[in-house]
């Protein structure tokens, strides 16, 4: 099953970004492994994908330690501070900032560790109340204090869509994303250049790649549905 939905998400991968006019190097698939066993992430890998998505630390390093250390693991789901410090040398990006507090542990961790940690700042765009992330005219202020902390390297940016019918609802959330980096990136912040949209899921990546997305985070459309127990 993984397999043949591999190349059907390939697929429309590959012809959002013809229609886009991008080169398809520009976008990284992140293969949303949670709940998934072990089994399947192996049948992904041989596939030739080496980029996993995880949404709790737990199950990241559980996977993380199991597996082939050439994988690339992201942090995608709502960060704890009292899980930060599992996530130094296994994570390749930490996706979901969304306050300084935790801003501030990631740093305390990640300099301990010796090393800098690759994130990007979640922003709730639609401004749902039911979603992390930092309102969208907040996110200058954010990147400005965040932009202090000596082992945080901010990449870009990342949301969640809301859960539409049509993914086509979710496009001005996509571009109103795309903007707010542009309009960052022009007010040369000290610290602060982003290259990274992290948007679209299996619902909407298609849309996503179409507005500029640079990874998209799919699940369901590679893993089937998740059962949760
Ligand atoms: C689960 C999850 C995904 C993948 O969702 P699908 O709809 O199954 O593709 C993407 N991003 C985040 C943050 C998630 O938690």
């Amino acid at each position: 099953m993984v397999t043949e939905n591999l190349k059907n998400v390939e697929a429309k991968i590959q012809a959002a970004c013809d229609r886009a006019g991008r080169d398809r190097s520009e976008v990284t698939l992140i293969a949303v492994s949670k709940t998934k066993p072990v089994e399947m992430i192996k049948e992904a890998i041989d596939c030739g994908i080496s980029v996993f998505g995880e949404n709790k630390v737990q199950e990241l390093v559980s996977k993380y330690d199991e597996l082939d250390k050439g994988l690339e693991w992201h942090m995608i789901g709502h960060l704890q501070r009292n899980k930060v410090k599992m996530l130094p040398g296994r994570v390749k990006r930490i996706h979901s900032v969304d306050s300084i507090r935790l801003a501030e542990e990631i740093d305390k961790q990640f300099s301990n560790a010796g090393l800098i940690a690759d994130i990007l700042v979640e922003v709730n765009v639609a401004g749902e109340d039911s979603k992390f992330g930092i309102a969208l005219d907040e996110v200058e202020e954010f990147l400005r204090k965040i932009s202090q902390y000596s082992s945080i390297k901010v990449h870009g940016l990342m949301t969640i869509a809301p859960y539409v019918d049509d993914p086509e609802q979710n496009r001005t959330i996509f571009c109103d994303l795309r903007k707010k980096m542009v309009d960052i990136n022009s007010k040369n912040i000290d610290n602060i250049y982003m290259d990274e949209l992290s948007m679209g899921m299996t619902g909407d990546y298609e849309v996503a790649i179409e507005e500029g997305a640079t990874y998209v985070r799919v699940g369901t459309g590679i893993f089937g549905s998740r059962i949760y127990t």
